[in-house]
This record gives structure tokens, C-alpha cells and sequence, in this order.
């Protein structure tokens, strides 16, 4: 079970796996075209023959005739027989191979491994992997090599390629478009491909241009599904964006959606336009920093990295603030002095331009950021650049884990315990760090896995060979870890404390500016309230589209309020009065950190505080300007969610309160407490990294619970201990593993007549080696008006061909009803 990454079996769902020719005339090719109108998947492949003299290999770029174009596409595999429905006069073959070795050593390998595993097609994981528009903005174009051509040779080709020769050693460069010379010479194509046979000219793909311009218009998805209000034409944007990843520039979503009518999406707050600049790392302003002398943790953790063997993944488990950092950044330096390059992966860019700002003063312009919010062209370009070779450090979020970098010689995970390494809105449902073991194993490289708080599936594989567990228990320069207070909630209130701040927590923020220290406020929600009900008859204002309430929103004295759902973002204006009995009473329940950060500054009108939560961050650029405007002392308190969770460093960060730990603890789901310590001790560990010692105060209504204690005693191993015990007895992950099959649909009775019939089958098929738990709905049955059923399914063992097992059963689902496949999903809720 544990090492199930160990094997890894080459093979497609379908047919098996195949390198290059041999006499398979039959290429299915991703072809590169405008979305299709209906959106059926497979409308991008497209089966063609291979000319006989011609040699393809799968990961080649071609070109390919589409109705009366030549465009580009990528050989995806070959197939034995054609494709049912399709004929073998309908066929026409493939034009040209335009470039090799595009892709690194064993990328297509890769990709279908994940396919396989994650139980999608091929095509999907391509879908994430490449950067869009990959061919479509680029032109294939013809270079001379004039050094290879052996003097006197041209009389002996043809008159064609005589005339392509002549017309390249007449441009200055000897370059020109392939479609320049295909105007000029009829049939030009067969010329170029005696000629690139021969050696004498290349074929390349151009970049696509990069505009010069600083800022241009994007627009960003907001809702995750699909709201019943959408008209055809709206709701046709919104997959399109869906499908490029949910960003794009504006003008390329014009011209696909064929449109530019997006008002009336804005006016409903499910996308926003917003001028974006071109995210480039200015290492020039950067001073370079030279490598710290190791602590012997340190250094015992670096040495332990230098003797890995190829694919072997080791947990560098360090506290906040212990030299993690320092240890990736020396086990990085002889990588690239061995000619060969590292990929680190980050929970999020935005919030750890610290980490970037490292990286890049140790390794100055050869360090690159690669993520989903490059532009179309910097993703080109980056990409490009990559498969130069040379060697450099990639750092980028889950997506960049498909870097096509050649030589990789490195991956690190940072803070590899964190949620967002898993992709669960868009299929692949892959996990960052399966992924990298699986490429780490194709390449003959380590992984590292950092965290404070490591996911408990880490733990235990490290615990097989302690060789795989790299300690660092101290912080750097002994500073102790935080003291942490726990404060009874219930008790504050029997004194008659009625503020959301308990006497512990006052009292030390009364002081905090005298101190010239900083805080930083933890707060599980954002918005205001999370709920609004009436006191008079009880009525709670819920999402119409959803089986949630709404939140309140409302940020000062005089600014809208606000009604929003936090599943499908829909809005309304704050009703002055109860819609079921007209009574004016209406209560807020539930803190936000809106009204955090309004009582805060009600009751300590000297503080200045800043709120950071994803209202306040939206736009590409604000968490770095904020956390600068923090950092510079602006502000003497930062308010915020979960982001604050994800590596801030800041010095002069001495208390941090945790407004009601309540809000993380009960969840259904199994690994609610997993992620209650984790965000709970990775908020604590952002106090006292300084030389001021550091206080964190959590509030709680129950104080008792098992995770606040090991919180407060910093107890992982303990924490850990028990909860391994529970999923051992329960054969949960990291023991059992899991698959959950997810249904949805707008017609209620449908979703849950499909759910029924699948669960069905599986008793029937699989009954006796799985546990099939369901069918149920979903915690929250009903969300954007989509209703939503869920089947579990426990295996035990090695993980058999889920996809295979299970995609027949989606003739059992009703029309209009969708079935997904999350495997290894993080949550069940
Ligand atoms: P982590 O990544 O584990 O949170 P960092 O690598 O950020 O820890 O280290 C915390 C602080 O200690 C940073 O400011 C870093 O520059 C400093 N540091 C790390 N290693 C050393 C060392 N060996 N000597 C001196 N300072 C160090
Ligand atoms: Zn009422
Ligand atoms: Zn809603």
C-alpha cells in the first residue's frame, strides 16, 4: 500500500503504450483548433495515417490538414485498428513532423500513468499539463543550416528542393514562415521534408509574440459551477474559462467565446476583469546572499539528501522557522553545478514572495516562476526555455509539476502537507505529491517533502526507513516556540466578557504598540457574520441556489451590506427587514473577519489593522503589497483566514490569537482534525520568529479537545500517535485508500437514481473486496442549484484499474447527470 508509486506499469486505459512506428499507419492527434461548439471532449482528437516516409513518435508536433487548413497537433498514440464509425477513405495522413523532442524523456509516460491512476482520459491531463494555445499562437517556420550542406550537393536534389534552398539563401537570416514558403513554391511541403531529411534546413515553432505591453486585461473565473441564471450565451463563457483553467486574457476569450458582451457576469460577481501585469522575478533589485554555515541539524538533513538514491522521497520535517529554507536551497546548489535543474513546489506564489525572494538572491536569473497565472505567451516562453536544458530552479504551484525540464535533478515539496498540492474542482483529481514521486522514479531524481505539520500519509512512509525521516526539532538559534495560552471561552463569558476578545487577548494587544511589536489575528471565515437569522420568528436568510446560509458582508460604517453565498458566490443587498414576518430584528451570528477587524478597531481605536482574507486579496498583486505594507510597520495588526497559514516570516510578529479555534474542529470529515492541527500550528508558528520571544493565544469554547492540547504542547507525535490509531482501526489513508464517485445534476431524483444504480453495481461487482459506503448526499446536498450524491468506496491493498473498473459504470447514470471520480480525495464532505 505504501509503496504503491514503487511500480510504475506504463499503460493507457485502452491500448497499450508505444513509442515510436512500427507499421501502425493509425495516429491519434491532439489537434490544436478553437474550442469546440457542443464541447465533447474528444472533439480535439483526431485519428489520421502516417505517410510512409515518414517517421512519428509519440510527443511529436505536427502538422496536420484540418477541413482546408494546416494546423498543428501533438501524436498522442497509436491505434492498431480505426476507430469505430470511422472509414479508411475518410482518413488523410499527417503532414510533417515540425519539431522533436518537445517534450522531455519520459513525459508521455508520465502523463498516462495519471490518466490511468486518476481514472480520466489522456487528453484531460494533457489539458493541465501544457501550457493552452501551446500550438495555435505559434507558426512553424524553416531555417537554413548552411554549415551542413556539403558543397556542390544541391544539383543532385530535386528541382523542389532546389527552389526552397534558394529562395532560404536569400533571406539574410535564411529563415522564413513554412506557410511563406508554401505560397512561394506549390507542393513546397514535399521539398522542406527532403530537405530536413537531409540535414540541410530545420523546422522550428515560433513563440508566439509577446506584446509589449505592461498591463493588459484579464478576466478570472469566479464560481466553481454553474448557476442556474446563466443564459446559453453566459454559461458557454464560463466553460470555455473553465476549460482554459478559469483565466484568460480578455481579448482570447473574445474572440472564443465570440463575444464581448461579459457585463451582465460581472454584474453578478462570477468573473472579474482586472488589468494584469507581466509577472516577471526582477532579480536585478535583488541583493544576493550567500549560503548560512549549517546548523548540525542542518547539516546532519543535508548530508542524509547528497546520499539519496534516484526516486527516493525523504520528509524533512522541521518546526516553523527551523532552517527548512536554508537546507532546500544547499541541497539545490549541486544540482545545478551538476548541469542539472530542481523544481520546488509551493502551497501558493502569492503569499511566499519571501521564499521566491530567496531563491532568487541565491540563484539569481536562474530562477524562474511557473504557475497558472502566467500569461498564455510567458507560459509559452517559459516553457521553451525550460526544455533548453539549462540548468535553473522552477518554483511554482501544483501545475508546475508538469515543468518539462530534461535534466531534473531535484523536487521539492514545501509545506507538502498543504491542501492545494491536490486539484479537486477540475479533473485529474491528481495530488502534486504522487505526481512528483512518479516523475522523481522516471527521472532518477530525490524528492523532498518540508513541512512542520507533515500530512500523516508522509509520516508513516518515513517511519518504514529512517534513512527517509530528516529531522530539524529546533528553532534556528534556539529561539523557543511560542508559548501557547489557551482561553476558555465559556469562562470569559460567565465574567461577564461579552467582546470577542478575551481578557488574555485584550491585554496583551493593549500593550502591542507600546512594544513596537506586531500581531497577527486568526479568523476561520471571512465576510462579516456567517449567518443571518431573524429574532423574531427565526427564519435564517439562505443561498437560493444552495443548501448554505448566506454571509453578511459589510466593511465599514456606510459601505453596502452585503448577502453572499461562499459556495457559488451569489449576492443580494442586505434586506432591511425579515422576508418571512417583516420584523426589522435581525441577528448576526457567527464571526467573520470582517467584524473582527470593526470591533478591533471599535475597541483599540489606536491599532491600525489590516484584514487579509480573499476579498481583500483578489487581485494578482495585492497579498504582496499588502504583507509589505505589513511588514514596513504600517500596520500593527494583520486579520485574516487560512491564508495566513502559508509561510509568512515576519520579525516583528510577536502575538498571535486565534479568534475561535471552534470553527476547524467539527467537520464530518475524517481529516478535520488532521487539518485543525495543521492550520492551527502553522498560524502559532508565525509568532516569535524574531529575536522577541513569541505568544499565541487561542480561543475556545472547548478547550479540552485533543487538538488544542497537542497544539498547545506542540505535541505532533502525539497528535499523531492517536490519529493514526483511529484511522488504522477505521482503514482509512494512510492505511486503506479511497475513491469517491461524486454525482450531480439539477434534477434532484435523477442524481440520486444514478447514485443508486452505480452503488448497486459496485456491491454487486466488488462488494466483497471493497466497502461501499453510500450512496448519500453530500454534506451540502445542493450547491449553484446542482444537487449532489456521493458513493465511498474503502479498498484495501494495492490499488486495482479504478478507471477501468469503473468507467462502465457510467451507462448506469442518468442523462443530464454527471459522475466524476475522485481518487485519494482529501475531502468527503
Ligand atoms: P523554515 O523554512 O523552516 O520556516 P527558514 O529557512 O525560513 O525556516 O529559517 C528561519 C530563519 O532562520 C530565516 O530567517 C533564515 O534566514 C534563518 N536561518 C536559516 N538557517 C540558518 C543558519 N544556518 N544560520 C543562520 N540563520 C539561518
Ligand atoms: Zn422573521
Ligand atoms: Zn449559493
Amino acid at each position: 500500500m505504501l509503496d504503491r508509486c514503487a511500480t510504475l506499469t506504463v499503460a493507457e486505459p485502452r491500448t497499450p503504450y508505444q513509442l515510436t512506428t512500427t507499421g501502425q499507419p493509425w495516429l491519434e492527434v491532439l489537434v490544436d483548433r478553437p474550442y469546440p461548439r457542443d464541447s465533447q471532449e474528444d472533439q480535439q482528437i483526431l485519428t489520421y495515417s502516417i505517410p510512409p516516409d515518414l517517421t512519428v513518435e509519440i510527443g511529436d508536433i505536427l502538422s496536420v490538414p484540418f477541413g482546408s487548413q494546416v494546423i498543428g497537433g501533438i501524436a498522442l498514440r497509436f491505434l492498431e485498428n480505426l476507430p469505430a464509425g470511422l472509414e479508411e477513405n475518410q482518413i488523410r495522413p499527417v503532414e510533417d513532423v515540425i519539431t522533436k523532442g518537445f517534450f522531455p524523456d519520459n513525459y508521455w509516460q508520465l502523463l498516462t500513468k495519471i490518466a490511468q491512476y486518476y481514472a480520466t482520459d489522456l487528453i484531460t491531463v494533457v489539458r493541465v499539463a501544457l501550457p493552452t494555445g501551446l500550438l495555435r499562437s505559434s507558426q512553424r517556420r524553416i531555417r537554413l543550416k548552411p554549415e551542413a550542406i556539403p558543397p556542390g550537393a544541391e544539383v543532385f536534389c530535386t528541382p523542389l528542393s532546389r527552389q526552397i534552398l534558394s529562395l532560404l539563401k536569400n533571406q539574410k537570416e535564411g529563415d522564413y514562415s513554412a506557410k511563406y514558403l508554401q505560397e512561394k513554391v506549390k507542393n513546397a511541403n514535399y521539398g522542406i521534408r527532403d530537405l530536413v531529411k537531409r540535414g540541410w534546413v530545420e523546422s522550428y515553432l515560433e513563440a508566439p509574440k509577446n506584446p509589449n505591453i505592461k498591463l493588459k486585461k484579464a478576466i478570472t473565473l469566479l464560481i466553481t459551477d454553474f448557476p442556474a441564471d446563466l443564459t446559453e450565451n453566459q454559461r458557454k463563457i464560463v466553460e470555455i474559462l473553465r476549460h482554459q483553467g478559469g483565466e484568460m486574457w480578455l481579448p482570447e476569450l473574445a474572440q472564443l467565446a465570440g463575444t464581448k458582451h461579459f457585463k451582465p457576469l460581472i454584474d453578478k460577481g462570477y468573473v472579474v476583469i482586472e488589468d494584469r501585469e507581466f509577472l516577471r522575478l526582477s532579480s536585478a533589485i535583488m541583493s544576493r546572499d550567500q549560503p548560512k554555515t549549517l546548523t548540525s541539524s542542518q547539516k546532519q538533513a543535508l548530508e542524509a539528501i547528497q546520499t539519496l538514491k534516484g526516486g527516493e522521497s525523504v520528509l524533512l520535517h522541521g518546526v516553523t522557522g527551523s532552517g527548512k529554507t536554508e537546507v532546500y536551497l544547499q541541497a539545490i546548489a549541486p544540482v545545478l553545478a551538476a548541469g542539472k535543474s530542481a523544481l520546488v513546489l509551493v502551497p501558493e506564489i502569492g503569499l511566499t514572495p519571501q521564499l521566491t525572494d530567496r531563491f532568487v538572491a541565491r540563484f539569481g536569473d536562474r530562477v524562474y516562476v511557473y504557475h497558472s497565472a502566467l500569461s498564455e505567451g510567458e507560459r509559452y516562453d517559459t516553457w521553451r526555455q525550460m526544455l533548453t536544458g539549462t540548468p535553473q530552479v522552477i518554483i511554482g504551484t501544483r501545475s508546475a509539476i508538469f515543468a518539462p525540464l530534461p535534466h531534473l535533478g531535484m523536487i521539492i515539496l514545501d509545506e507538502e502537507h498543504d491542501s492545494s498540492f491536490k486539484q479537486t474542482q477540475l479533473l485529474p483529481t491528481y495530488h502534486a505529491r504522487t505526481v512528483a514521486k512518479w516523475r522523481a522514479q522516471l527521472n532518477h531524481c530525490p524528492v523532498i517533502l518540508g513541512s512542520a505539520t507533515p500530512s500523516l500519509e508522509t509520516w508513516l512512509e518515513s517511519q518504514v526507513n529512517p534513512s527517509l525521516y530528516l529531522s530539524l526539532p529546533d528553532r534556528i538559534q534556539n529561539r523557543p516556540l511560542p508559548q501557547v495560552e489557551i482561553v476558555d471561552m465559556r469562562r470569559e463569558l460567565q465574567r461577564g466578557n461579552r467582546s470577542l476578545f478575551s481578557q488574555s487577548l485584550r491585554s496583551s494587544l493593549d500593550t502591542l504598540r507600546d512594544k513596537g511589536e506586531q500581531a497577527i489575528l486568526f479568523v476561520s471565515r471571512r465576510g462579516h457574520s456567517t449567518f443571518v437569522s431573524c429574532r423574531s420568528c427565526g427564519y435564517v436568510l439562505e443561498c437560493p441556489h444552495c443548501d448554505v446560509s448566506l454571509s453578511y458582508h459589510h466593511t465599514e460604517p456606510g459601505a453596502q451590506e452585503l448577502l453572499r453565498c461562499h459556495y457559488c458566490n451569489y449576492g443580494r443587498i442586505h434586506p432591511k427587514q425579515c422576508p418571512e414576518c417583516g420584523s426589522p430584528y435581525l441577528k448576526f451570528f457567527g464571526t467573520g473577519t470582517q467584524r473582527v477587524t470593526q470591533e478591533l478597531t471599535k475597541e483599540f481605536p489606536d491599532l491600525r489593522c489590516l484584514r487579509f482574507d480573499s476579498d481583500t486579496t483578489r487581485n494578482k498583486n495585492a497579498p504582496r503589497e499588502l504583507l509589505k505594507l505589513f511588514t514596513d510597520g504600517e500596520f500593527d495588526v494583520l486579520v485574516g483566514t487560512q491564508m495566513l497559514t502559508k509561510g509568512l516570516d515576519i520579525d516583528r510578529v510577536t502575538l498571535v490569537g486565534i479568534m475561535a479555534a471552534d470553527g476547524l474542529l467539527y467537520h464530518s470529515d475524517y481529516r478535520a482534525s488532521e487539518r485543525a492541527f495543521q492550520t492551527l500550528t502553522q498560524v502559532a508558528g508565525r509568532a516569535g520568529r524574531g529575536e522577541r520571544e513569541g505568544k499565541v493565544i487561542i480561543q475556545t469554547y472547548t478547550p479540552e479537545h485533543p487538538v488544542i492540547r497537542a497544539v498547545q504542547t506542540h505535541d505532533y507525535e502525539g497528535f499523531v500517535e492517536t490519529e493514526l490509531m483511529q484511522r488504522e482501526g477505521l482503514n482509512y489513508p494512510p492505511y486503506g485508500s479511497l475513491v469517491l464517485i461524486r454525482f450531480s445534476g439539477l434534477d434532484g431524483e435523477a442524481v440520486q437514481k444514478s447514485a443508486e444504480n452505480v452503488a448497486e453495481e459496485c456491491v454487486n461487482n466488488f462488494g466483497s473486496d471493497w466497502d461501499i459506503l453510500g450512496p448519500a448526499p453530500a454534506t451540502i446536498m445542493r450547491v449553484a442549484n446542482r444537487y449532489r450524491w456521493q458513493i465511498l468506496l474503502k479498498l484495501s491493498g494495492e490499488k486495482a484499474d479504478i478507471g477501468g473498473l469503473l468507467r462502465p459504470l457510467k451507462s448506469l447514470v442518468l442523462p443530464k447527470v454527471s459522475m466524476a471520480i475522485d481518487v485519494d480525495p482529501l475531502t468527503i464532505e
